[in-house]
Order: structure tokens, then sequence, then C-alpha cells
């Protein structure tokens, strides 16, 4: 088992993520198998009941896990289908031990947090190396060093380099931030050195320090930076403000952080060349687009970008793939209950309701809906989005004029979107949602079927409602079409609208499978149908 822990210190928010998800990649680009784990040491058992307006979106995975939204860069990133083992919470950890405490399994002892602790946050880890098979696990430790809250983990960290050998088997890489006083002033260094001594305290002294600085570093700095802090001067890392995330891998490589890696830990790459060809035309693409479309995605945490982050990457990923740079207008949904949709949206090209859950905002969303139904414009409804779309027909195509969810309006005469039956007793919050892949069947000929060019795909969920059955005939009259199902035909998936050049929208997430280099097919939909739109606008051919 080889192991890459990555921690953050001086300040939170540095890009940790990306710098392990870019370090993943790089070993992957030689053939190395790579896998990941996010430890978050909140209390919660996983993201599922917190606000995207504090962490950013909740993530799905395969297997239903709801997740901090760094899983989803390290998906992205080195092309993984990751499960909710690679990701641990102090929640997950102190509920084993304590039900294991309560199963008399340490029977006589006192309970501790050293080793008890520290042996289940061990345990876990070599789990989910042993089960991936990887030949080496990046593990990000989320917060920044000093919090009292990873110092059970870090102090596993600490064990592991112990039981196993530092250097060969475990690396530490700690990011930091290098700020720059004035315009024209020096690196400074001093933040790094003290949280560097910090995680020395803790036993830890770093293999890699990683510098988060808004230029690149002079050599000057660096050589500080390695004599104070007691690592090789090559092994000092400078990221700079990156043009787009997906570039970090490649400025990390030309500092040769991969090579450093491969060389200290002894891995046996397949192949000592970079195959990163893919991944530079890739981001040549974001970096230089031929052409711009304007993407309205309306909202309610639109003042947190973070929430909506999976949308944004498959934008970006299906952009890529149509050398198209979808510049994303952020709309408050409120805003259109006081506004004229038209004043807001008569300028974008394509418009994006994303999921969500709660009344608020519902009413604008209905009213972007609305407007992109009416107007010709471009949409793609996304889970909350699939729900307004049905409700926005039934209310306006059908003439039921107080159709809603139950969500928001128990009462509704009209309920066209309703709970699931088994979720109807549910009392507990967490993990209790219809979640994860699920297979779904898709009709021969439609939209749906031209994207993903097949007809039965998997695509992940996380919802408690649905369509209700009672309406689906009025629906399909109306010329919603209901052109994705689950396989055994009871839930509606995907709905595209007869005679719109491109309104879509889906039950389930289909951002969450978007990858760089195989992006989400509706989303794909929505740029191709977004760039025709702006072209017959402009008159171009
Ligand atoms: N609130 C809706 C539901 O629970 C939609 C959920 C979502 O958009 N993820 O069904």
């Amino acid at each position: 088992m080889k192991l890459i822990f990555v921690s953050g210190g001086v300040i939170s928010g540095l890009g940790k993520g990306i710098t392990a998800s870019s370090i993943g990649r790089l070993l992957k680009a030689r053939g190395l198998k790579v896998s990941a784990i996010k430890i978050d040491p909140y209390l919660n058992i996983d993201a599922g009941t917190m606000n995207p307006f504090e962490h950013g979106e909740v993530y799905v995975l395969n297997d239903g896990g709801e997740v901090d939204l760094d899983l989803g860069n390290y998906e992205r990133f080195m092309d993984l289908e990751l499960g909710s083992d690679h990701s641990i919470t102090t929640g997950k950890i102190y509920k084993s031990v304590i039900e294991n405490e309560r199963h008399g399994e340490y029977l006589g002892k006192t309970v501790q947090i050293i080793p008890h602790i520290t042996d289940e946050i061990k345990r876990r880890i070599a789990n989910v190396a042993r089960d991936s098979g990887a030949d080496v696990v990046i593990i990000e430790l989320g917060g920044t060093v000093g919090d009292i809250e990873s110092m059970p983990f870090l102090e596993a960290a600490r064990q592991l380099g112990r039981d196993l050998g530092r250097g060969e088997n475990i690396m530490f890489v700690h990011t930091t931030l290098i700020p720059i006083m004035g315009s024209v002033g020096e690196e400074k260094t001093k933040p790094t050195q003290h949280s560097v001594k910090e995680l020395m305290g803790m036993g830890i002294g770093p293999d890699i320090i990683i510098g988060r600085c808004s230029r690149s570093l002079t050599q000057t700095a660096k050589a500080k930076i390695a004599m104070f802090c007691d690592v090789d001067e090559k092994a000092v890392i400078s990221t700079p403000d990156a043009r787009s995330i997906y570039e970090v891998p490649l400025i990390l490589e030309s500092q040769g952080v991969a090579d450093y890696i491969i060389d200290r830990m002894k891995l046996k790459p397949l192949t000592t060349k970079r195959n990163m060809k893919d991944w530079e035309s890739f981001l040549n693409n974001i970096l230089e687009p031929k052409k711009t479309v304007t993407i309205a995605l309306v909202g309610k945490y639109t003042a947190l970008a973070d929430s909506y982050l999976s949308q944004l990457e498959a934008l970006t990923h299906t952009g890529a793939k149509r050398s198209c740079k979808p510049a994303v207008k952020f709309i408050d949904s409120d805003d259109l209950l006081h506004n004229e949709p038209a004043s807001l949206l008569s300028d974008v090209d394509g418009i994006l309701v994303p999921g969500g859950f709660g009344i608020r905002g519902v009413e604008g969303k209905i009213a972007a809906a609305q407007y992109a139904r009416e107007n010709g414009i471009p949409f793609l409804g996304v889970c909350l989005g699939f729900q307004i779309a049905t409700v926005e027909i039934s209310r306006h195509v059908l003439g039921l004029e107080e159709a809603n969810s139950t969500e928001f309006d128990p009462e509704t005469p009209d309920p066209v979107i309703s709970l699931m039956h088994e979720q109807e007793n549910i009392e507990d919050m967490g993990a209790t949602m219809r979640l994860g892949a699920q297979t779904v069947m898709v009709a021969k000929g439609s939209k749906a079927n031209d994207l993903y060019g097949k007809t039965v795909i998997s695509e992940r969920h996380r919802h408690r409602y649905e369509v209700n059955p009672n309406y689906i005939q009025r629906l399909e009259e109306a010329g919603w079409k209901f052109t994705g199902k689950s396989d055994d035909g009871r839930r509606m998936e995907i709905g595209e609208l007869e005679g719109h050049p491109y309104f879509v929208a889906s039950q389930f997430h289909p951002e969450f499978r978007s990858r760089p280099m195989n992006p989400s097919p509706l989303h794909l939909g929505l740029i191709d149908a977004a760039i025709r739109f702006k072209d017959d606008k402009t008159g171009t051919q």
C-alpha cells in the first residue's frame, strides 16, 4: 500500500482538491493505477444534510454516497468511479467506534482517540487501498493543519508513515499560501514556515510543498522554503493562479512533481512518457474557444458558484468538445419574480435549471422554463429542473392553473409531482432519498437516444419526488414526452417537448458523470442547441 497524503496550511480554499486530483492525473497518465480518498473532519456522517451555501454542492456517487464536491474533482481529473468508502468523515469514524464499543468489542478497555479512533481511520484507509487495487492512493485531508478536528487524522497519517515506511510508501504533500505584499513585493514565506512547523509538531515533516501564489515563485523563494522547511529544492512546487483548473496538472508536470514522486516511492510506471496529449487539446479548447454561447443558470444558490460545481464542469466539458466557451450568467431565481423574464433572459442562448430543494425560488424557475418554452430558447432541466418543467407545462399548456409539486404545495388540486411511494413513511433525513446510479431506458428515436447513442443508460439520482403517474398520459398528449423511464417503466426519467428545438429535462443528474473527455450528453445537447440558436439569431451560417 502506497499513500500520498495532501494537507493544507495557512488558509482553507487553496485548491487542495485540485492539487490532489492533478497529481493523480499525472500518475495515471504514466499508466499507474490511482485512487483517492477525501477526509472531512466534520461530525456529519456525510454531506447529504448540508446546505450547499456552506460547503458547495453535494456530490453523488454511483452507490448513492452523498459526499464532498472534491470527490467530483477526483472522478473528473482521474476518470474514476468511486464509492462512499472513499469519503471518510469524523462522523463515520466515531459512529463505528461507538457501535463497536456497544457490541463489546473493546470489553474491559478504555476507548480512546489513540489507539481506537486512529486505528479505525487506518483500517478504513487500508480497506480502500486494498479494494481499489491502486498502485497509489491519494488522500486529501480536509481543513487546515492546526484545526482541532483534523488532529486524529494527522496522527493516524503519522502512524501510517511509521508502520509502512516514510518515503517509499508514504509521502506527505503540504499545500500552503505564499502571499505577496504590494504589487511588486516579494513572496512571503513566513506563513508557510509556521504551518510546516505546526505539521512537524504533529510528527510529520512534509516531502513536497506546493505554494499557491498569485504568480510563479522565484527560485530564491523556493530555495528559502526548501531550507526552512527541510525539503528538497525540487520538491518546492509553485502553483500560480491558473487560467483554468484543468491547467493545474500541466503546471505541476512542468516542475517534475510526478517524476519526483515516482522516484521517491519507487513506483513502476508503464511509461516514462507524459501521455497528456488529449488533456492538452482539451485545455486548449477551453482557453482558446472558437465561439461563445451564454447559458443562464437559474438557481437559488447562485451567490456561491461551488453550489453548482458539477453543472459548471459539465458545461466546460461539453463546451471544450465543441471549442465553444459557455459563458454562464447566474440568475437568482427570485429575481425572476420581480422582473420581466425577458429583461434577464432575452440575451441568453440557453437556460439551465439545476436541482434544488425547498420552495424558495421555485416560482422564478417556473417563469424561466415558461420563457424558454414560449420563445424557443434551448432549455435543460435537471432533477428539480425536470419537475419544474413538468409543473410549468401542466399549468400553461394543460391549463391546470394550480398544478404543483406536493413538496411546495401539499394541498394542490393537481399534484403533478408527488412523493414517491416508498418515501411516504420516511422520517430520517440522512441518506434516505432515491440515490445513486439507476438504469434508465431511453426511447428509440428520441433526442436523448441520439445524444447517448444507446437505449440503456445509467445515471445518478438524488430525489424524493417524481412525476405523478396519474398525469403521464395528459402530459404526453400535450407534447411533454417521457423518453426515458426507469427499467420497470414506472418512473419518468427524461422529458422532451415536441416541436421545440431543445426543451429537455431529466430526473437524474447527468452532470455527475460528465468527464473532460466524455461530457454529459444532455449538456452537450444544450450547448449544440445554444450554438444553433445563437447562429440563427445572428444570421451566421
Ligand atoms: N426536491 C426535489 C426532490 O426531492 C428535487 C431534488 C433535486 O433536485 N436533487 O425530488
